[in-house]
C-alpha cells in the first residue's frame, strides 16, 4: 500500500513538466490524480495514460486559468471525475503548479502581460484554494509552486518573481487559518527545471543553467515532484506555511 493510497490528487498544469512527474509520482504512491491541463488535450491524455500503465489511477480536467469561469469549469470536471470515480466529492491534495513564465525586459512589459501573468500565476491559485475548501477534508494539503526568482535576481522576469511572490503569501496567510483544521499548506520553489522550452535542446545553455545549482545540473522535473510528494504525505503532517528551497542549491549564492 502507497502513502496516498485512498487519497485524491488535484494537480493544476499536469499535462507537461513538474506537474506532469508530481501527477505520477502521486500516484504512484496511490493517489487518484486529476490531470488538469489548459491546451495540451493529447499531453494530458498521455500523463493519464503512463499512470494507468504504472498501475495507478487518473483522469483528465480541462479549464483554461487566469480567464472568468476558469475557476468554475475545473471544479465542474473535477467534481465529475472524483464523483464517478469515488462517490463524493472529496479532495485530500491540492498541487497549484500551472503557471506561465514572462520572458520579457521590464521596459516592454506591457499591463496586458503583467495582468495574464498574475491572473494565471496568483489570482488562479487564490481562488482555486478558496472553491477547493468546500472539498478538502481536515488533514488535507495544499502545495503551490513559487520560484527561486523570489530570492535570486533576474531582471527579465520582474513581473512573474512578483506574481511568484504572491502566490507565497498563500501559505503564510492560509496556514494560520487552516491549522485548526489540520490542513498544512507550504510553498515550493524549485529553481531551473527542465521543461519542454527549446532552451534545453542546446547544450551550452544547458551547461551555463547547470553552473547555477550548487550540483551543476539542472533539475529534473522528479527532483521538484518527490518534495512536493514529501509536504502531501502524512510525514510532512508538522510542517506549514513554509517555504522550500527546490533549487539544487542555487539559492546559496
Ligand atoms: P511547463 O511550462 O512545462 O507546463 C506548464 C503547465 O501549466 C502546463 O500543463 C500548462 O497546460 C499549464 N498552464 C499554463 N498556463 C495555463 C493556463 N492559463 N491555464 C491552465 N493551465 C495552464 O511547466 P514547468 O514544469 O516548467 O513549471 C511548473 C511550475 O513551476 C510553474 O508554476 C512555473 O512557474 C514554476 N517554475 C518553473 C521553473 C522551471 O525552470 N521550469 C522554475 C521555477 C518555477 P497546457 O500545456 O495544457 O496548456
Amino acid at each position: 500500500m502507497g502513502k496516498l493510497t485512498g487519497k485524491t490528487a488535484l494537480v493544476t498544469g499536469a499535462s507537461r513538466g513538474m506537474g506532469r512527474a508530481t501527477a505520477e509520482r502521486l500516484a504512484r504512491e496511490g493517489a487518484l490524480v486529476a490531470v488538469h491541463y489548459a491546451n495540451g488535450a493529447d499531453a494530458a491524455a498521455e500523463t493519464v495514460e503512463r499512470i494507468e500503465k504504472d498501475g495507478g489511477r487518473a483522469f483528465a480536467v480541462q479549464a483554461e486559468l487566469g480567464v472568468p469561469g476558469g475557476v468554475h469549469e475545473l471544479f465542474l470536471g473535477l467534481e465529475e471525475g472524483l464523483k464517478e470515480r469515488t462517490g463524493s466529492t472529496e479532495l485530500n491534495i491540492l498541487v497549484n503548479n500551472a503557471g506561465v513564465m514572462g520572458g520579457v525586459a521590464a521596459e516592454d512589459t506591457t499591463p496586458e502581460q503583467f495582468d495574464r501573468i498574475f491572473a494565471v500565476n496568483a489570482k488562479a491559485p487564490f481562488f482555486i484554494i478558496q472553491r477547493a475548501l468546500t472539498n478538502i477534508p481536515d488533514g488535507g494539503r495544499i502545495v503551490n509552486i513559487s520560484s527561486g526568482l523570489t530570492r535570486f535576481a533576474n531582471p527579465d522576469e520582474i513581473a512573474y518573481a512578483m506574481s511568484k511572490g504572491a502566490v507565497e503569501m498563500l501559505a503564510l496567510h492560509f496556514a494560520k487559518l487552516l491549522g485548526p483544521r489540520n490542513i498544512t499548506i507550504n510553498s515550493v520553489a524549485p529553481g531551473i527545471t527542465r521543461n519542454s522550452n527549446p532552451v534545453f535542446d542546446i547544450p551550452e545553455a544547458v551547461t551555463a543553467m547547470a553552473g547555477l545549482s550548487t550540483f551543476n545540473r539542472v533539475g529534473e522535473p522528479e527532483d521538484v515532484a518527490d518534495v512536493i510528494a514529501f509536504l502531501v504525505s502524512d510525514d510532512a503532517r508538522w510542517v506549514t506555511g513554509s517555504f522550500v528551497d527546490a533549487s539544487g542549491g542555487t539559492l546559496l549564492g
